[in-house]
């Protein structure tokens, strides 16, 4: 995918949104809290796009809820823009070219590209931080799977994972 198309693809936050849910949720939506799968879509004038309600729990959730990308105020298109990025460059990218990239300061792009690497892949968390600089080959995105008994997850090449 060129810059074009991407901005094509990912022209609005629902847009992001709904490709950030059917990432996350392939295997079917799941509430962050007590990972039940009954959970419906809430809507009104006053309730915030893409929030739900789990039948079990009653919390209240949005795909990002429990993800890095809760935490921060960027928009979403700015986390799949630096996705984007770092998945397009074989070399890796810099914080301070990440920064300018997606509009933002140096410091904050080290700690998007940090938090990147760490969905990527749920064992890097405890690699200590590259200085920077975000070096990365083959990558599957996606949340830990949902824990389902008797399964083991594959891991690297054998993952579903996208
Ligand atoms: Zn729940």
């Amino acid at each position: 995918m060129n810059i074009d198309q991407f901005r094509k693809r990912f022209e609005d936050e629902t847009t992001c949104r709904q490709f950030i849910e059917s990432v996350l949720w392939r295997h079917g939506r799941y509430c962050p809290h007590c990972h039940c799968s009954k959970s419906y879509a809430l809507s009104g004038d006053s309730v915030r796009a893409g929030l739900y309600e789990c039948a079990q729990c009653k919390g209240q959730f949005t795909v990002t809820v429990k993800t890095p990308m809760h935490s921060t105020k960027l928009p979403l298109w700015k986390w799949l823009l630096a996705m984007y990025y770092i998945i397009n460059s074989s070399k890796g990218v810099s914080s301070v070219f990440l920064g300018k990239w997606v509009g933002i300061s140096q410091k904050s792009a080290w700690k998007l590209g940090h938090a990147i690497k760490k969905m990527m892949d749920p064992g890097m968390e405890l690699v200590p931080a590259l200085q920077g600089i975000v070096e990365l080959d083959e990558k599957y995105i996606g949340g830990k799977p949902r824990y389902e008994q008797g399964v083991k997850h594959k891991r690297g090449r054998g993952t579903e994972k996208q």
